[in-house]
């Protein structure tokens, strides 16, 4: 373990610039391929907590106000130095999240696309009118947006899931303080700094580090008037039960646990293809990953012999050095998947192939577990209904679409799901029939564009609004509705019903 007093302490970025913590509680940041702590990040403490919050909101009235076009002006400026030197931001997300600098970039190219739709926001705040409602009298809306609003995100996508909301709520008038996870908290830092470059006036987008304290603190403080938070389940629910009791507006998106379910005439060498890539991708650290084949049988032995084969050519290691795929977030993370292996033998599941001892490209420290496939996983063990959030993918025997359609549909969460057919007809009553918020019809990892909304059903997500798209704009702006009439004498004289005319 380093010395922590030479390690740098991640500050907070308030009021347009880095804010040291006042408190004295740290958290460590790993390099999870060497294994070794690299930074700290400071944890808000109360006083910061109340910075970040009154700097987001001495600066909305300014914001809000600020033109359309001048907005607009700075969105379009923040798009175009982030295309510009986002493998500056990959390499960040690497070095704390570990995974491979190819698929850092991944994520933000998907973010980017929310920026691309954020700057069309002029569209996407026009309200309505309608002429002459009644004798003079005109009926139209407005789009305002709310004020201070939280964000809370996971550490599976420092970047990403943060630009699912900021550009949106910036755009629409919003100002911001974002709650990254504490275990890669510098993207968030880099994302401030650069939107300030872009010229983005300083208080609008606040990024404030921390654990429970902070999150509560955003959760219960007056003046954030929404809470957007993306996570693991659990927290989802306590973030929806505790921002309503404070009165706010919260969308929470939680945990997964996706299904592939692949038909017997499906291509099976590229649903083999479509596995590894949604099973093993990021270290199977995605919320829309595939961790559940369903393989319609006789589809198994020969899906998994083709899955296995490819498994046998991943290059792990060091995300730095042109791996497929990097370490996991932390040892305690590393430690917890491995363990569901364990279960698996236990529970009676056939281990195929075991990432536990994987020889890697990379130091001997890294917190590494190799891609691991388990077949025969029985229903009841928590290996099968667990999220466990690493490169561990289980393979379940079925005997008909039937079968499969109900085991996807009796399970807890509702995020993502697949299915690999030729047959259009199957596709389609699958996507009428299953009960899971976004489908994938020969696409393994069906993240909605910018333009769709992205959120799940069941315990994968709570509150009414999905994340980005129309509902994110809908999230973050509040509707007037303004009835007005210009006086004229024939519009006087009393009358206590509703005007009929
Ligand atoms: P997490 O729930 O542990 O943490 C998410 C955020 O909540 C972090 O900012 C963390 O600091 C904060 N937090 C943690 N414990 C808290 C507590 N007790 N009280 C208040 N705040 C707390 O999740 P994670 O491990 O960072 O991320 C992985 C999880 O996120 C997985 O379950 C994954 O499926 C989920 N996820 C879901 C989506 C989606 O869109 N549905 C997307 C990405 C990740």
């Amino acid at each position: 373990m380093s010395d922590i007093n030479e390690l740098q302490v991640v500050p907070h970025f308030v009021g347009g610039q880095e804010m040291p913590s006042s408190g004295d509680r740290t958290a460590p940041v790993f390099d999870p391929a060497l294994g070794k702590e690299s930074k700290l990040v400071g944890l808000g403490s109360a006083a910061d907590i109340e910075a970040a919050i009154s700097s987001a909101h001495k600066a909305f009235p300014a914001w809000r106000d600020l033109s359309i076009t001048r907005r607009q002006q700075i969105i379009f400026r923040f798009r175009e130095l982030l295309n510009e030197r986002k493998g500056e931001l990959a390499g960040i997300i690497t070095s704390e999240h570990g995974k491979v600098v190819s698929d850092a970039l991944g994520e933000i190219t998907r973010g980017l696309e929310v920026v691309e739709l954020a700057t069309g926001f002029p569209h996407l705040i026009k309200g309505e009118h309608s002429e002459n409602v009644s004798s003079g009298v005109d009926v139209y809306s407005t789009k305002s947006p709310l004020g201070v609003v939280g964000i809370i995100s996971p550490f599976n996508f420092p970047a990403m899931v943060p630009l699912w909301f900021f550009p949106i709520a910036i755009a629409a008038g919003n100002t911001v303080v974002l709650k990254p996870s504490e275990k890669d908290p510098s993207a968030a830092n880099w994302l401030a700094a650069l939107f300030t470059e872009a010229g983005l006036p300083e208080g609008v987008f606040n990024v404030l580090h921390g654990d429970k304290e902070a999150v509560d603190g955003l959760l219960e403080h007056p003046d954030v008037k929404a809470i957007s938070f993306v996570g693991s389940t659990p927290i989802a629910r306590y973030i929806h039960e505790s921002a309503a009791r404070h009165g706010k507006r919260v969308q929470a998106l939680g945990g997964a646990k996706n299904h592939m379910l692949v038909l017997p005439d499906a291509d099976l060498e590229l649903t083999a293809d479509a596995a590894i890539n949604a099973g093993f991708g990021s270290a199977g650290e995605r919320c829309m990953a595939i961790s559940v084949i369903v393989a319609v049988e006789p589809v198994a032995d020969q899906l998994i012999e083709k899955i296995t084969s490819r498994m046998a050519a991943l290059k792990i290691g060091d995300g730095r050095r042109n791996c497929d795929m990097g370490p996991l977030v932390t040892r305690q993370h590393r430690d917890k998947v491995a363990s569901y292996i364990d279960l698996a033998e236990t529970d009676g599941a056939k281990v195929v192939v075991d990432g536990r001892n994987i020889k890697v490209d990379g130091d001997e420290n890294g917190f590494w577990l190799g891609p691991t496939l388990i077949d025969d996983v029985p229903v009841t063990s928590r290996v099968y209904q667990e999220e466990i959030f690493g490169p561990v993918l289980s393979v379940v025997r079925v005997s008909s679409y039937e079968e499969g359609l109900e085991l996807i549909n009796s399970g807890a969460f509702g995020n993502g799901t697949a299915i690999f057919t030729n047959d259009g007809g199957a596709a389609r009553r699958f996507q009428n029939e299953v009960q899971v918020g976004m489908v994938g019809i020969n696409v393994p990892i069906p993240v909605p564009v910018a333009y769709y909304s992205f959120g799940g059903f069941k315990a994968s997500i709570f509150g009414s609004a999905k994340a980005y798209g129309i509902q994110g704009f809908q999230f973050f702006t509040q509707e007037k509705a303004i009835t007005s009439r210009w006086l004229d004498p024939s519009h006087g004289g009393i009358n206590l019903g509703f005007p009929q005319n």
